[in-house]
């Protein structure tokens, strides 16, 4: 069977300006290749839109991979205030996060966008981080399986098999984020066997080898260890913990 490797992606959000991105960045590429703990990782950060040109300048030739947290569903056009695909691969970023919890909430990002965004990404070659989950109400009627496969039914599983080369899932319960609730171990684990299996009745059992399943959800330093530990747990995005150096260093140690 083929290892996966780990990976860990820092999300951002609305946080951090200019001076705070690069001397972040600057800083941890700096430890991270002192300490060399970036082996058999990928390590992924995702910033704001306006520091997204800039960090992938610092990071040009590191291992370290920038990511944007969002993109229109088009190319171009008269939609202000957006940012699309097409601009962003015109300053060299390749990964985007797709259907996080806060864009279906916040932005009402319902499906049916988030697979026209899925499509535009796939036509400039992007990589999308793409998230599920399920609310707390859903996981207290015990839906959440229901709930994350129907996500993934109207969305990922409308591409190709070669598409879907170009993805991560992250699992992320809605209820865990940015609360201090985590989903335990187990449950992760349960959901993220659960997952591959849908990938691997839909594309066959090299896909479902393949698939990068993260989880994220109030991951910290003093958890990271065991949920990257799980079988099915391929990493996390990790929100509110990536924004302290010293924090997320010690998460991508896990
Ligand atoms: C997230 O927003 O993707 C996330 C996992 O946030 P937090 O780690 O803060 O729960």
């Amino acid at each position: 069977m083929r290892k996966r490797k780990k990976v860990v992606i820092a999300n951002w959000k609305m946080n951090y300006d200019f001076y705070e991105t690069t001397s972040f960045i600057r800083n941890f590429l700096k430890i991270v290749f002192e300490r060399k703990i970036n082996h058999n990782k990928e390590i992924i950060i995702a910033p704001s839109f306006p520091f997204l040109h800039i960090s992938n300048q610092i990071s040009q030739g590191t291992t370290l991979n920038i990511a944007a947290q969002n993109i229109h569903h088009t190319d171009k056009g008269s939609y202000t205030g957006e940012v699309s695909s097409y601009m962003l691969k015109s300053i060299g970023i390749q990964k985007v996060i797709l259907g996080h919890s806060e864009r279906r909430e916040f932005f009402l990002e319902k499906n049916n966008l988030l697979f026209e965004k899925i499509k535009i990404a796939l036509k400039y070659n992007f990589n999308i981080i793409f998230c599920v989950g399920e609310s707390f109400l859903e996981r207290s009627k015990n839906k959440q399986f229901e709930i994350v496969k129907s996500q993934l039914e109207e969305t990922v599983f409308r591409c190709t098999s070669d598409e879907v080369k170009s993805f991560y899932i992250a699992y992320e319960p809605i209820w865990a984020i940015g609360t201090g609730k985590t989903a335990t171990f187990e449950e992760v684990q349960i959901m993220h066997e659960f997952i591959r299996s849908l990938f691997f009745d839909k594309y066959g059992e090299s896909v479902s080898n393949r698939i990068y399943i993260l989880y994220g959800g109030s991951i910290n330093d003093l958890n990271a260890k065991d949920f990257f530990s799980q079988k099915d747990v391929d990493g996390g995005l990790v929100g509110n913990s990536s924004l302290k150096l010293d924090k997320f260093l010690r998460i991508v140690q896990s």
